[in-house]
């Protein structure tokens, strides 16, 4: 065990995302110091910080913080929350607590976990838990750059704690597990180790590849549960640069990791679904994007495999029965006008549709279209306009309103006084009839 002596006021104010969290922390440092139970800093927010200040290399401030406390973590939040206002908010399985703290009238969130040891019954299962020291708790972790801790209270106090040669990973670059069994154990943390290899341009250690091939021997990414699995790539969408997507699908394929885990992933998708996600940024909910990315990246011979993406029963038959329905027009599409396309877009929702557009290529430009022009696209006269205008008939409104948007969309009129003047001629040709 290496252990260095770290500034650490500099430490703190580097980490915190606010200036406010500095006092909390002190408080926290204290009562800690008082029960003689050790609290520290773990995971990301010290690997950054070495990142940081010691391979000057350009990192966001950690969007959350992890520390750790060797002891009765209960019983300790307990105490802290006398003298702190604020609330647990969830208290999970593995001795971690989610805290929500009030401070000159803002709320942050702080993750506490309790130092603890894993023990894996089965292969790609949770494992058991059970408190208990740093250095078990070090030892627990999926990476050697993710194992480094700094001390907040005694005995430990401002020391960088380096049981395992971390630090020399962090500086050599390397993703390296700490045991061969590690994704044998936990296959997510294949996953985890795609993330930070390519968000930080590093590279694999031998015992990557050799833990891999273990994996896959035992055949864990099978067993690994689609939920699980389903969430791993939602990190890809969610927690890691936009401009990396694309390398981390590509990472992943290449591993083999989407077969092995019984995914019959189709690389030549991947740009689309990079480029449909960038395009349509603004026109999407955080479910939508998700649900999309995830279903685009399948090869659409083998829908079956949405399965293992987390989609239930009931989506798999919706995707099955929309590519069914467009395929219907497909023969025909080249012919079809521009309304009838629409007409055909709207009765698939959002997310079903933009996978249709990574599997039928020959729609994908409209897709992109309808969702940022034209589905926005209304009349300006409204159905209360028209009542006034004298159409009582809520379905002859109905008619009506979708003709003046055809016609706009159409290019064919731009502003109220035509949508007027259409309206006056439709009931011209009405009351002739
Ligand atoms: P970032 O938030 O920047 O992605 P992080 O390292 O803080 O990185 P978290 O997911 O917050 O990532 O996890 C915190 C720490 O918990 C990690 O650094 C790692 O040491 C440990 N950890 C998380 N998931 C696993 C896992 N599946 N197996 C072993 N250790 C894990």
């Amino acid at each position: 065990m290496e252990i260095f002596e770290i500034e650490l006021e500099s430490f703190l104010k580097t980490i915190l995302p606010i200036p406010e969290l500095y006092e909390f922390l002190l408080i926290a440092q204290n009562l800690s110091k008082k029960r003689s139970e050790f609290l520290y800093f773990a995971g990301g927010v010290v690997r950054d910080y070495l990142l940081k200040t010691l391979y000057k290399k350009k990192i966001e401030k950690p969007k959350d913080l992890d520390l750790v406390l060797q002891g009765n973590l209960k019983n300790f939040l307990e105490e802290l929350l006398k003298k702190v206002k604020g609330e647990i908010l969830f208290e999970s399985q593995f001795l971690t607590y989610k805290v929500k703290i009030y401070l000159n009238g803002k709320e942050f969130l702080i993750d506490f976990i309790t130092a603890r040891k894993e023990i894996y019954e089965g292969i790609a299962k949770l494992p058991k838990v059970f408190p208990s020291d740093f250095k078990d708790d070090i030892l627990r972790r999926d990476f050697t750059i993710n194992t480094l801790i700094i001390g907040l209270s005694p005995p430990y106090k401002g020391i960088l704690i380096d049981l395992i040669n971390g630090k020399k990973d962090l500086e050599r670059g390397l993703i390296k597990p700490l045991h061969l069994n590690s994704f044998v154990d936990d296959p997510t943390r294949i996953f985890r180790g795609i993330r930070y290899k390519v968000r930080f341009g590093f590279k694999f250690a031998e015992e990557f590849f050799l833990a891999l091939e273990k994996c896959f021997k035992k055949e864990a990414l099978k067993k690994l549960s689609a939920t699980r699995i389903a969430n791993e790539l939602r990190l890809y969408l969610n927690k890691e640069p936009e401009e990396k997507l694309k390398e981390l699908l590509e990472t992943t394929f290449y591993l083999n990791i989407f077969e092995e885990a019984g995914i019959k992933a189709k690389k030549e998708n991947f740009n689309s679904v990079n480029e449909l996600l960038s395009e349509l940024k603004d026109e999407l909910n955080i479910k939508e994007r998700e649900k999309f990315f995830l279903l685009g990246l399948l090869n659409s011979q083998f829908l079956e495999q949405a399965l293992r993406l987390g989609f239930t029963e009931f989506e798999l038959k919706e995707i099955k029965k929309n590519i069914n329905f467009i395929k219907k027009y497909l023969k025909y599409w080249e012919k079809m006008s521009l309304w009838e396309k629409i007409k055909i877009f709207e009765k698939i929702p959002p997310f079903y549709l933009l996978a249709l557009a990574i599997y039928f290529p020959e729609i994908k430009e409209e897709v992109i279209k309808y969702f940022k022009e034209y589905r926005k696209i209304k009349s300006e006269l409204t159905g209360n306009d028209l009542k006034n205008l004298g159409i009582k008939k809520g379905k002859e409104i109905g008619k009506i309103l979708d003709l003046l948007r055809r016609k706009r969309i159409e290019g064919k009129i731009k502003t109220k006084e035509e949508e007027k003047n259409l309206i006056i001629q439709f009931l011209l040709k009405k009351s002739e009839n």
